[in-house]
């Protein structure tokens, strides 16, 4: 008999099997979907030791418990379908990991240790009740497929999430997203789906090539769901009844045809300089060294990188704005493009004038 792999699905068990202690240290896949087992026992970890695959989809886990980090061989792990509420701070040892499948469950948030998962290439925690995604996943640089449907509360996802250097495809389908971001990795990111959420105001421009025809189109917002003000800066535009959401981090927020606004601020200086050098944003420098504001700016990268290609300067704290609507186009979509100076706005619009019809705007 092959131990190696145990296909041991929709068998009814009740309990962790005890006969896997048998099969013990041979095993390296174990197939455990569908079955009634609601937690997974200490031996398992210890005696389980070379396990690279596991699937307890469809069981009624309610935990993972901490000794999971005992498994380091670990490369795939599907906990999918359970009744997990949260995950220990120690799956951020098991480093070879490559597949995570977290969907449907009661997670509510995902610890910052998931950004130790250097090898992650999969994540799905689709359907679970997640209000914030961690920053740190952001150190996931091998990430290629983000899955986050259904998490009903999730108002934004971090920026640089979308910046990974190896991602293909990713989906937010169903959340309470008000946000998008200002700059994605266009070089591999394939798939961008952003489905229903109805808390949009306007799409950044960078995400015009993701948009599919009959996209939820903006005048189905839904007021009523724009929580959280203070996260937010508002603006109204003219050929819109709803107020536009943005960035609270952008505390300066231009508008080129009001002119003076080409010096940029010491703290906006030292930030894009800071983050130049830095390796996305992990400093290697003692946190004392910098004001904690400007530190945590640094590790959630910038709001927005400049719209005027090639000009490509981190934006984080002050942007000039363009709100534009292409001219042959029947959809009512708005568009947004931050710039990092008046020269590159006034460049762009020079350039885009032919395609892109400008919006007036007013800061509230
Ligand atoms: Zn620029």
């Amino acid at each position: 008999m092959n131990f190696g792999v145990l296909h041991w699905s929709y068998r009814d068990f009740r309990m962790m099997p005890e006969e896997l202690r048998k099969c013990g240290q041979e095993v390296l896949e174990v197939y455990l979907k569908e079955n009634f087992i609601p937690a997974i026992p200490a031996w398992f970890f210890e005696e389980m030791v070379r396990l690279k695959f596991i699937c307890l989809a469809g069981n009624l886990l309610e935990e993972l418990p901490e000794q999971i980090s005992l498994l380091v061989n670990l490369e795939t792990l599907d906990v999918s379908q359970n009744e997990i509420k949260a995950l220990p701070k120690s799956l951020g040892c098991l480093h070879n990991l490559t597949v995570l499948k977290l969907n449907q469950n009661m997670l509510t948030h995902l610890p910052q240790e998931v950004g130790q998962l250097v090898n992650l290439e999969v994540l799905d925690v689709s359907n679970n009740r997640l209000n914030e995604i961690p920053v740190e996943l952001s150190q996931c640089v091998n990430i290629k497929e983000l899955i986050l449907n259904d998490n009903q509360p999730l108002v934004q996802i971090p920026q640089k999430l979308f910046t990974l250097p190896q991602l293909v495809y990713v989906s937010a389908e169903r959340c309470d997203l008000v946000l998008l971001p200002f700059a994605v990795n266009t070089v591999s990111l394939e798939v961008l789906k952003l489905f229903n959420n109805h808390a949009l105001t306007h799409y950044p421009l960078a995400l015009e090539k993701f948009m599919q025809p009959n996209y939820d189109l903006l005048n189905a917002v839904e007021l009523k769901r724009i929580r959280k003000p203070f996260y937010h800066r508002e603006i109204i535009c003219e050929a819109l009844q709803t107020k536009l959401i943005f960035p609270a981090d952008l505390t300066a927020i231009l508008d080129r045809r009001k002119s003076g606004h080409n010096a940029s601020t010491l703290v906006e200086i030292c930030l894009q300089k800071c983050y130049d050098q830095s390796e996305r944003g992990v400093i290697h420098l003692p946190t004392t060294c910098l004001p904690v504001a400007l530190y945590q700016k640094l590790q959630h990268g910038p709001v927005a990188i400049c719209g005027s290609i090639p000009c490509g300067k981190s934006i984080f704290t002050r942007g000039i704005l363009g709100l534009v609507k292409r001219r042959k186009h029947a959809r009512p979509v708005i568009f947004s493009i931050l710039f990092c100076s008046k020269i590159c706005a006034d460049l762009w619009f020079q350039y885009s004038c032919d395609d892109f019809s400008e919006l007036n705007w007013t800061l509230i």
